[in-house]
């Protein structure tokens, strides 16, 4: 069920944290928990898919900050920590790397926290898509179905390393989809291939761009769903820094539904 989004308001004081631990999902993907006094001032929303805005640095000789976006994959309140879940994707960018590579005490400035979805309890069954960057939000969603829920997952991802145990109820079939070469069409193609449930389905549907826009046509021109049923959008783009991803936006190219 798609919610009016609600950016984190930059009006808000920047919440600062500090790395409590760092865990190793799969060689793709590590776990970032963190805490400490800042963590007070995180004020946790009902959202699955609820992100932050990480602040980061960039190197020398010119140094800035910079922003990368990230779902908060769960909060635990009695611990005073929060978890986000990073793809690791090899030696470019800021955050990937240095998720990679973080020590506990390093700190970490957010803000947020902001949030889009909850899985609509009204709706006869689920459809999940996306990649490694959308498992953190489809892992807290699946967690808040109920045991009743049924429906499906694709998740493409590069090699057989990647694939996760996740939690879901048992009428949730969900499909790893290994694809060394992420061919942008294949989520549409797995979408087109479903066995289509009757009824009201809710669709999450989030990561690169181009593969999210040949899923606009698969779900909206082809099988002909209302935008309010759908919540979808690019998380990131194939050879673009967030920094030009957000701002290609603005751009023909940076849109997923095309103006
Ligand atoms: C609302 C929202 C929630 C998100 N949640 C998460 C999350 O929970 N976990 C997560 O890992 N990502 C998440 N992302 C995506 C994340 O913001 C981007 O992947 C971001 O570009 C990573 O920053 P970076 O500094 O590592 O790389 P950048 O400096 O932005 O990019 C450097 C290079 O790496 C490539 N790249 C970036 N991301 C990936 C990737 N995932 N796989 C392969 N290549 C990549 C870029 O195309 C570019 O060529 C989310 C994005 C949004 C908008």
């Amino acid at each position: 069920m798609t919610l009016p989004a609600r950016s984190p308001r930059k009006s808000r004081p920047a919440i600062e944290l500090v790395v409590v631990s760092s865990t190793r999902l799969s060689p793709h993907l590590v776990r970032v928990t963190l805490g400490g006094d800042g963590f007070a001032q995180f004020e946790d929303r009902p959202e699955t898919d609820k992100y932050a805005k990480l602040q980061f640095t960039t190197p020398e000789p010119e140094p800035r900050t910079v922003t990368r976006t990230y779902t908060i994959r769960s909060v635990d309140h009695e611990a005073k920590t929060l978890d986000i879940d990073f793809v690791v994707h090899g030696d470019e960018g800021l955050a990937g790397p240095w998720a990679a590579r973080v020590a506990p005490g390093a700190p970490l400035s957010i803000f947020g926290p902001g949030g889009g979805y909850v899985p609509d309890p009204d709706a006869a069954w689920y459809l999940f898509a996306g990649d490694l960057s959308a498992v953190p939000a489809i892992a807290a969603s699946l967690e808040a179905l109920p045991e009743s829920a049924t429906g499906v997952v694709l998740i493409e991802v590069e090699s057989d390393a990647a694939i996760l145990d996740l939690v879901a109820p048992a009428g949730i079939d969900v499909r790893w989809i290994v694809d060394p070469a992420h061919t942008p069409e294949r989520l549409a193609d797995e979408v087109r291939a479903l066995e289509w449930k009757p009824g009201h389905v809710d669709v999450f549907a989030h990561g690169e761009r181009e593969s999210m826009k040949l899923l606009r046509r698969a779900l909206f021109d082809e099988r002909g769903l209302e935008r309010s049923q759908v919540s979808l959008s690019g998380y990131w783009a194939r050879g673009r820094t967030e920094d030009r991803f957000q701002a290609e936006k603005r751009e023909p190219i940076g849109q997923i539904f095309p103006a």
